[in-house]
């Protein structure tokens, strides 16, 4: 019998997170309590409230069938703030602890904020500037301090490959980003990710509704293979890859059989191999939609001749555009 290794764990149940989201502590349009009714609703289980600048613990929130993580997401503007033309890093600093409450900087708001809340914050002294070693120093002490790090929407950031490529220290990033899109913004960010894979990162690509308008509300997230829910075994499945992202279709199986990659998923229009090298394969559907697709794995382990940077990754897509991407997996991940 062939020996199959499993990419995606194998675990009763997956859960439905969206990572980034505000509410009316920022400049979202729906208070804590809706947001999360509105998520719930919706089917997910987790949710990170990454209000601008500024950092709560949100477990008193928390039920025996949904989860709040702890994040915030912070802005390092390139010159005195244009938004039509400044570029900017916006970060997110997700807690591995509930109870975390570090931030780099007293950053700038615009929006008042309860003095309750930011008494609680714990300010770190770094000064941070647009410029690659100020934003890498900031993400090794966030990394230092406890925190899986997440680039965000690079798109509407205005940002381009010397502006990201030299990110050390990335946890994750929007591969997509709702609220961007919904502002017109093609926050589809598939160079971006590769780049990065490219440039020696294993990071992780991520669907989010940075929800501030209810009309983004559960249109991008991703699916975590955690063992439980609860607070330590989905830091550890984040940290581990251990999902996918998506903006529609599932992902059922990921394996490793006879030298071949497996995929198994909803109703797809295509399913694409996207590698390091020139690897990359589609699967078309021909008359009924794909259900499954099979890429054979001989010449991307012959040619990889023990890269350990050597990655590859899968992209599902449906009839209607949307799509499901994988983590990336190396050489190592493959060999049964
Ligand atoms: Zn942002
Ligand atoms: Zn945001």
């Amino acid at each position: 019998m062939a020996t199959v290794k499993h990419l995606l764990p194998q675990v009763p149940q997956y859960f439905k997170a969206n990572l980034h989201t505000h509410c009316t502590i920022s400049d979202g349009k729906l208070t804590k309590e809706e947001v999360k009714a509105a998520y719930k609703d919706l089917g997910y289980q987790i949710l990170c409230l990454t209000d601008h600048n500024t950092i709560i613990d949100h477990s008193d929130m928390n039920d025996p069938d949904f989860l709040m993580l702890t994040g915030v997401e912070i802005n390092i503007n390139s010159q005195e703030w244009n938004r039509y033309t400044s570029k900017t890093y916006h970060i997110i600093l997700l807690a591995k602890e509930p109870d975390n409450l570090w931030c780099p900087a007293r950053f700038s708001r615009w929006f008042p904020v309860d003095p309750e809340i930011d008494n609680k914050i714990c300010y770190g002294d770094l000064t941070p500037k647009y410029d690659i070693d100020s934003i890498n120093e900031l993400i090794a002490t966030a990394n230092e301090k406890g925190f899986l790090v997440m680039y965000n929407h690079p798109t509407w950031s205005g940002q381009v490959y010397p502006d990201y490529a030299p990110l050390k220290g990335l946890w994750g990033m929007e591969l997509r980003n709702t609220e961007c899109c919904m502002l017109g913004y093609d926050e589809n960010n598939f160079r971006v990710y590769k780049d990065l894979l490219k440039a020696g990162n294993r990071v992780f690509p991520l669907g989010t509704d940075d929800m501030h308008y209810p009309r983004s509300l559960g249109k991008s997230w991703i699916m975590l293979g955690a063992s439980a829910l609860n607070y330590k075994s989905v830091i550890t499945a984040l940290e581990n890859g251990d999902f996918y992202m998506s903006c529609g279709p599932e992902i059922t199986g990921l394996y490793v059989e006879d030298n071949a990659l497996k995929v198994t998923c909803s109703d797809a229009q295509r399913v694409n191999l996207e590698a390091y090298g020139r690897f990359s394969k589609v699967v078309l559907a021909q008359d009924e939609p794909l259900r499954e697709a099979a890429f054979p794995l001989e010449n991307f382990i012959a040619h990889s001749d023990g890269d350990p940077n050597a990655f590859l990754y899968i992209t599902v897509t449906a009839q209607d555009g949307s799509y499901a991407t994988t983590c990336p997996y190396y050489l190592k991940d493959l060999l049964v």
